[in-house]
C-alpha cells in the first residue's frame, strides 16, 4: 500500500515520545522495489559524531555497491531528501532520531527522539520498524506521583520526556495554626486538612489517569505521606501502582525519571517472564500455542495470532515475494518467487512478522533470551483460535 496524504511527510521540531509515533500506518506501507530508506541514529552527545559518521559512510557505501539502474538514481534521490536530516546536528534534548525517507512515493518521516535508538540504516521495500518497536518495548509511558504531607505533583514519564500534568499545593504547616491552640486542637486540624488533601490529590490522579494509556502509576515521595495518600486512592488508580519509592521532593528531574525508569524495567521483565510462561504452558498442553518461524509465519499469514512473541535481541534471515508476500525463512531469494513468480527480496524475518502482526492487529511482546523455553525458538504466538 502506498502511503496516504498528510502521512506522507511528518518533520517533528521537539523531541516527541515513541508512543507518539504511529507505527500502525507505516506498518501498511510498502512497494514492489527497494525505495525506502530507514535511518536510526543516536545524536546525544559529542562521542556519537564519530561513529555516526563512520556508519553511515560505510552502509550508504555498500548499499551503493548492490543497487543500480533506475533503483540507484531512486536512492540517490532518497538520500538528498533525507541528508540535511540524517547529518544536521542534535537540537536541544534531542538524543536519536528517525528518519523514513522514499523519493519515489514523495515520502519523508522525521522523528526527534528523547532516547537513544540503535544505529541502523536500512534500504527495504518498506519502513524498517523493528528497532522503533523494541523502543517502543522499552520505553513506555507511565505516570509518576511525588507526594509528601504538604505537596503533590504529577508526572508524566514519555519516553524520558517529563510533562508535569497537575500541581497541587497545600500549607498544611501553618495554614491552621491560630494563637492560643492547644497542641491537640492543632494536630487534629492538620489531620483533616491532610485528609481532605489527599482525597483532593486522589480525584485529581483519577481524573489524571482516566485521560492517559499509561503502563502505570509510580508512587514516590519520602516519609509515609505516600502510604496515607495510597490508601486514599480509587481502587482502580491503586491497583495501577507499579511501585512504591522513596525520594526526596526536590529530587532533580532526570533522577525522578531514572528511579521511574528503574521500576519500569524490572516490571517490563516480569511481564516477559509472564508471557513466556503462559506461552510455555499452551505449548505443553498443546493449547492456542505455536512456536518456530515455520509455524508462526503461517499462523500470522492465516491472522490467527493474538500475541507474537520475539525473542528481544534476533534476527532471521530470510525472502519474500514482494507481489504476494510469500515469506520463506533461512533460504537464499530465488530469482522468481515459486508461488506467483513475482520479484523477491532479502528480508530479516521478524521484521516482517512484525508488520504481519501489526496488519492483522496482534499483539507484539518482546521476550527476554532466557525466557524462551527453548533457546531454537526465536518466535512463538498465542493464537486467537
Ligand atoms: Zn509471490
Amino acid at each position: 500500500m502506498n502511503p496516504e496524504e498528510p502521512f506522507r511527510k511528518i518533520l517533528t521540531e521537539a523531541p516527541v515520545p515513541v508512543t507518539d509515533i504511529d507505527i500502525r500506518p507505516l506498518a501498511e506501507i510498502y512497494a514492489e522495489k527497494n525505495v525506502y530508506l530507514s535511518v536510526y541514529l543516536p545524536v546525544g552527545g559529542r562521542e556519537n559524531e564519530h561513529p555516526n559518521k563512520i556508519f553511515l559512510d560505510s552502509r550508504l557505501k555498500a548499499i551503493k555497491e548492490v543497487v543500480t539502474g533506475e533503483l540507484l538514481s531512486d536512492f540517490e534521490k532518497t538520500l538528498e531528501m533525507a541528508e540535511e536530516y540524517i547529518f544536521e546536528p542534535a537540537i536541544s534534548g534531542e538524543k536519536g532520531r528517525i528518519i523514513f525517507a522514499s523519493s519515489p512515493e514523495s515520502f519523508l518521516q522525521v522523528y526527534r527522539l528523547a532516547v537513544e535508538p540503535e544505529r541502523s540504516l536500512v534500504l527495504d521495500t518498506s519502513p524498517y520498524l523493528l528497532p522503533l518497536a523494541r523502543l517502543r518495548a522499552d520505553y513506555e509511558d507511565y505516570g509518576m506521583l511525588l507526594v509528601d504531607s504538604q505537596e503533590a505533583r504529577f508526572v508524566c514519564i514519555r519516553s524520558d520526556l517529563a510533562e508535569e500534568r497537575e500541581h497541587l499545593s497545600t500549607d498544611l504547616m501553618n495554614k491552621h495554626k491560630k494563637g492560643g491552640w492547644s497542641q491537640m486542637r492543632f494536630n487534629r486540624q492538620r489531620k483533616e486538612a491532610m485528609k481532605s488533601f489527599f482525597t483532593e490529590v486522589a480525584g485529581n490522579v483519577e481524573d489524571t489517569c482516566g485521560k492517559l494509556k499509561t503502563k502505570g502509576l509510580v508512587l514516590a515521595g519520602p516519609g509515609n505521606a505516600k502510604q496515607q495518600l495510597q490508601e486514599m486512592l480509587p481502587e482502580e488508580v491503586r491497583n495501577s501502582i507499579l511501585d512504591v519509592i522513596d525520594v526526596p521532593m526536590d529530587i532533580p528531574k532526570d533522577e525522578l525519571i531514572e528511579s521511574g525508569n528503574s521500576v519500569l524495567q524490572e516490571e517490563e521483565l516480569a511481564e516477559s517472564n509472564r508471557w513466556a510462561k503462559k506461552f510455555k504452558s499452551e505449548i505443553l498442553k498443546g493449547g492456542l500455542a505455536v512456536a518456530g518461524v515455520k509455524n508462526v509465519g503461517q499462523a500470522l499469514e492465516q491472522a490467527r495470532v493474538n500475541v507474537l512473541l520475539m525473542r528481544r535481541a534476533s534476527s532471521v534471515p530470510g525472502w519474500i515475494c514482494e507481489r504476494c508476500q510469500n515469506l520463506q525463512a533461512n533460504a537464499t531469494p530465488p530469482v522468481e518467487c515459486d508461488r506467483c513468480g513475482g520479484p523477491t527480496s532479502k528480508v530479516n524475518i521478524l521484521e516482517e512478522f512484525y508488520e504481519l502482526a501489526q496488519r492483522t492487529g496482534a499483539d507484539v511482546e518482546f521476550v527476554e533470551e532466557d525466557d524462551f523455553p527453548d533457546q531454537d525458538y526465536v518466535v512463538g504466538a498465542l493464537l486467537r483460535y
